[in-house]
């Protein structure tokens, strides 16, 4: 700002401020003292001679920087108030144009207070004339824009940044996949690959453990992810206990090696507050393919090719293969006929006759869902289950069937004495494990005039496991309306005998895998023997599954197995062969 310029542009709005008033007022007078303006002004200002000494400053400026206004006067701006490192240039810089009119209109450099401390200011700069229009030096106001630019800083970093663990954010991820399928796109010669990782059991941790140790592991996880990618590759936090791995200008080798380095570095427990944890991951692989037109393409495959490691069992990786997408539309397929299906009349039940060992008499039935598609044929539980649960169809499938299960033993049980002791064996799957269930099971046996000791709910070890204390929690509740307990496929899901003791059950169902193994694998039958042992201790029945031979029986009887269920005894029966079965009074085996 210069007084010969000012001076010389008069604002209407000025004059036209005193007749409007009428005129007691002083009329405002240009010959004010426009240092005692620049004085009062929050700004900074600074008049700057040709060799770049402080002739005038305001006390905003003075104050922020630590001096005094006098004190600043007659000294060199440069070397006093800018960073030694950019004094130098500043200066040069200066003094080049000053001299010719030709100083910035706005720039924005640091300044550096007497106490050291730097701060980004943005000036808007004029060049001074004196009343003869030459040149005597410059003056800049200015505005410290430090915190505004943190701030804006701070932002944008958090618009990219997953908070709980510092990683990139999804959409962090996908702006930087899109440039990579999109330069890959223009460059044959250019790769990229995406693995996606995901925790195995990571809600085992989070349950048990609370959300807090959950956080901690995640960080723990996050902080070793990081270590492995440098840029340009990126690590990413897409939720939950997911995380991704960008791979630029690399192949399937490098991502192979990556995968294998993400699995070595969950060799080592992670050390929480609580205790050590150890964490294994799946890996699901995408590598550039001509299919990607954008970031969902890739992170599509990567999920698909995930999904097949975890079919496979867990802590593995898969690279994605185009097949594994034809599996994805099958698999919709049969999701759209399972929609239908119950509708229908489709879904029909199987009963496998459970019997006491000792003598081969039948105690129970476990229902068996059963699947009749018209153009398919019949579809195996093992196939369509997965899906049921995955879809949320299992909720209302798995409330026809306690419903059905009910009502086909209640029948039994009218027509035979024989059925009236028989307990009806129904599986529930862990999407079923919420409070609708108690008002599932209350109506199932309400309709069908079933007495609750009739009905066992199967519930398998690793769903009860996934979430062992809410799980407590609605097993107690089912115990407490009569309804009985077991769990399924006892063995595989890894129950610590701390958290089986405390649970409300009635039943343990050893794994059919255990049964097939103990006959000729010692080590499996004491494995079997500790489970029965632990059964009579806690006094807890126990049946084993999948039995198929009559060495199977006899080890299984002299280990104190109490109940057996396989095909030795009987295969599934649909309730027409059942109610023949109960006619003969006593069924031998
Ligand atoms: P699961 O509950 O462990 O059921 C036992 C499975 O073993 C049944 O297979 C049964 O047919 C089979 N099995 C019985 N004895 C033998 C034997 O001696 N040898 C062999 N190799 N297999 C035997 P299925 O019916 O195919 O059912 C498979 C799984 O699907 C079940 O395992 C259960 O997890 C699930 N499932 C079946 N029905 C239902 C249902 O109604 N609801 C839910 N949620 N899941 C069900
Ligand atoms: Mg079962
Ligand atoms: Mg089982």
């Amino acid at each position: 700002m210069s007084d010969g310029s000012s001076g010389r542009r008069t604002p209407g709005h000025a004059d036209d401020a005193a007749p409007a008033t009428g005129g007691a007022r002083p009329r405002l007078d240009w010959q004010v003292d426009l240092r005692q303006v620049l004085d009062d002004l929050q700004f900074f200002a600074v008049v700057l001679d040709l060799d770049g000494r402080v002739t005038f400053v305001n006390r905003a400026v003075a104050a922020a920087l630590g001096w005094s206004p006098e004190e600043l006067v007659g000294r060199d701006w440069f070397a006093t108030c800018v960073p030694p490192d950019q004094a130098d240039a500043v200066r040069t810089s200066f003094l080049a144009k000053v001299g010719v009119g030709a100083i910035h209109r706005l720039d924005e450099n640091h300044v550096q207070t007497r106490a050291g401390v730097r701060r980004l200011v943005e000036w808007s700069n004029s060049t001074l004339r004196n009343a003869a229009g030459e040149i005597v030096g410059s003056a800049s106001v200015g505005l410290d824009v430090t915190d505004q630019r943190d701030l804006e800083a701070r932002l944008r970093r958090d618009a990219r940044t997953d908070p709980a663990t510092g990683l990139a954010n999804r959409l962090h991820l996908m702006v930087r996949l899109a440039a990579a399928v999109e330069r890959g796109r223009a460059d044959d010669d250019y790769h990229y690959a995406l693995l996606f990782v995901d925790l195995d059991r990571f809600k085992v941790v989070n349950d048990s453990l609370g959300p807090a140790a959950g956080d901690e592991l995640l960080l723990a996880v996050a902080g070793r992810l990081a270590t492995l990618v440098g840029e340009p590759d990126l690590a990413a936090r897409l939720g939950a206990d997911e995380f991704c791995l960008l791979l630029e200008g690399a192949g399937h080798e490098r991502a192979a090696e990556l995968a294998r380095a993400v699995q070595a570095s969950f060799a080592s427990p992670v050390a929480l507050a609580t205790g050590e944890v150890f964490v294994t991951g799946s890996i699901g692989i995408a590598p550039k393919a001509l299919s990607h037109a954008a970031p969902e393409d890739v992170l599509r495959d990567a999920t698909s090719a995930l999904h097949r490691a975890k079919a496979l069992g867990s802590n593995r990786w898969e690279f994605f293969k185009p097949t594994m997408r034809a599996g994805a539309v099958q698999r919709l397929r049969l999701e759209n006929d399972l929609r239908r299906a119950l509708a229908r009349g489709e879904l029909s039940l199987a009963y496998q006759p459970i019997v006491a060992i000792a003598d081969g008499s039948l105690v129970g039935l476990e229902a068996l869902v059963r699947w009749q598609q018209p153009e398919r044929g019949p579809v195996a539980p093992s196939e369509f289950i997965p899906i049921a649960e995955e879809t949320g169809l299992i909720v209302p499938i798995g409330e026809w069937i306690l419903g059905e299960s009910c009502a086909q033993l209640a029948a039994w049980a009218a027509q035979s004495e024989a059925a009236r002791h028989l307990v009806v064996n129904v599986n529930v799957s862990g999407r079923q494990l919420g409070p609708e269930l108690l008002a599932q099971v209350d109506h199932a046996l309400r309709a069908a005039s079933l007495p609750p000791q009739n009905l066992k709910l199967e519930i398998t070890e690793s769903v009860i496991m996934d979430s062992p204390t809410s799980a407590a929690e609605l097993l107690r509740r089912i115990k407490q309306r009569g309804v009985r307990v077991c769990v399924d496929d006892f063995g595989t899901g890894y129950s610590s005998l701390s958290q089986l003791v405390r649970l409300p059950i009635d039943t343990l169902k050893i794994d059919r895998a255990f049964v097939v193994a103990m006959t000729n694998d010692p080590h499996t039958a004491e494995v079997v023997g500790s489970i029965v042992a632990l059964g009579q201790s806690l006094r807890l029945e126990v049946v084993a599954e999948g039995v198929e031979t009559e060495a199977q029986r006899a080890a299984l009887a002299r280990l104190g197995c109490g109940f057996a269920q396989g095909y030795l005894f009987s295969r599934p029966l649909d309730a027409e062969q059942v109610a023949a079965l109960l006619r003969e009074a006593r069924p031998a085996r």
